[in-house]
């Protein structure tokens, strides 16, 4: 069995990995929860229409990236590949669209047949923020304001930037959409093969082109500021006006377009040049279309998501353990005393653990190898006594510390 391998692109997060990656989480959650986001946890698939429907037909994800299979009754399904629509599936389907505005945090693994490379997987997670409802600029603010003070409690935003786009409105999307084929439509024999069947379907998309020849002539590409309705301009510089009075220090990036069709006006991204080319963190934008793509009414929403696995390379400090106390009965007789108090430290929120097996020597190099605080040593005489000597590691200082005093000394 030895030929077996983890599949390619996925990881097992043990140690160190697993440490940072639930430090992302935990301190997402409970900053999002300072915003007042609810957790929500949908399924990990979903029938393909979910997201075959609502990603847009010309995304790199529904085109080339989705995990999608026949279950033993024939349906078609997917593994989820986002978050967004997962949501708003379960928004619509719970009758939760009556019952706005509702706010998403969540957290969980996603699912792309991508090319692995650092920082990006097959298997990978994210966390996300959903505020649905809210048809305001305000909201699109708080969502990034909230993913800023994530950023910020992880200690990584100086070495990221926000930078921020407007999609508009349909009507200023309509009139840029003419002006993008029509500049596009001239350099027709410079296009890549992909992107010139996005200038027939989505023209918008050539813009995220990862392509360094498109990219080339993107550089050079009309803007969508001058097609704004003045509309769409006042929601725009209103979300300028919310950010800038959060503090939420942000760069103006017209060519951010988003990897997924749902948007419209704002989208953004947080970037960082810290990772090579997979330099975005976390990226989101408005997504007024979805809920109702998805068979419910008309429902403004904004939100975000961001790669775990990214967040966690940027972590500075490594989040630690927990260092714990190791209880050390010497001898057969002190066992039970030993078993009363480990158990009695674990109750009261301790980190308390068994040394197991080995002459007194054995188990306390095994104790200094963990990482322990302090080791509490049993031996018969201690337990007939009803004490124990208690040994800091970090100072070698020992101590008798009666039994029933343990927690208390060790708190
Ligand atoms: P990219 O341009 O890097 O492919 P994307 O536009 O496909 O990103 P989104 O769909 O917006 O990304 O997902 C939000 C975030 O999730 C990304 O900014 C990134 O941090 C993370 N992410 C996306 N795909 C992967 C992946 N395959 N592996 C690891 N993280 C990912
Ligand atoms: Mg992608």
């Amino acid at each position: 069995m030895n030929d077996l391998q983890p599949v390619r692109g996925t990881r097992d997060l043990i140690g160190e990995d697993f440490r940072r990656h639930a430090h992302v989480i935990d301190t997402a959650r409970r900053v999002a929860a300072t915003y007042g986001f609810d957790e929500w946890s949908t399924p990990i698939f979903e029938d393909t229409r979910v997201f075959a429907r609502t990603l847009g037909d010309t995304s790199d994800v529904v085109t080339k990236e989705m995990y999608s299979f026949t279950d033993r009754g024939g349906e078609s399904l997917t593994l989820r590949p986002e978050g967004t629509a997962g949501v708003c599936r379960a928004l619509v389907t719970g009758g939760l669209t009556q019952s706005l505005p509702q706010k998403v945090f969540y957290a969980g693994p996603m699912f792309r047949y991508e090319r692995p490379q650092k920082g990006r997987y097959r298997q990978f997670h994210q966390i996300g923020c959903e505020l649905i409802g809210p048809a305001e600029p305000l909201a699109d603010a708080e969502a990034i304001a909230c993913g800023w003070d994530i950023l910020t409690a992880l200690g990584i935003s100086d070495e990221t930037v926000l930078e921020l786009n407007t999609l508009g409105d349909k009507p200023s999307r309509d009139a840029y959409r003419a002006a993008l084929v029509a500049y596009f439509t001239a350099y027709r024999d410079r296009l890549s093969e992909e992107s010139l069947c996005r200038l027939e379907r989505n023209p918008m998309r050539i813009l995220d082109s990862k392509d360094l020849g498109d990219r080339a002539l993107v550089a050079d590409a009309p803007t969508i500021t001058p097609f704004l309705t003045e509309a769409a301009a006042t929601f725009y510089a209103k979300l300028q006006e919310h950010l800038s009075r959060m503090g939420v220090p942000y760069r103006e990036n017209p060519r951010i377009v988003r990897g997924l069709d749902y948007y419209s006006h704002t989208a953004f991204e947080f970037v960082t040049s810290a990772l090579g080319a997979q330099g975005t963190v976390m990226a989101g934008g408005r997504y007024d279309g979805l809920v109702e793509e998805m068979g419910g009414p008309a429902t403004p929403a904004v939100g975000w998501a961001a790669g775990i696995e990214r967040l966690s390379m940027l972590l500075a400090a490594s989040p630690g353990v927990v260092s714990p106390v190791i209880v050390i009965p010497v001898g057969d007789g002190p066992e039970a005393v030993a078993i009363d108090a480990v158990q009695s430290l674990r109750r009261a929120g301790i980190r308390a653990e068994i040394g197991y097996r080995g002459n007194l020597k054995r188990r306390m190099e095994r104790a200094n190898k963990q990482g322990a605080r302090a080791v509490v040593i049993i031996g018969e005489d201690e337990a007939a006594r009803g004490v124990a000597q208690v040994k800091d590691l970090a100072s070698g200082a020992q101590s008798e510390v009666a039994l029933a005093e343990l927690v208390l000394k060790l708190s």
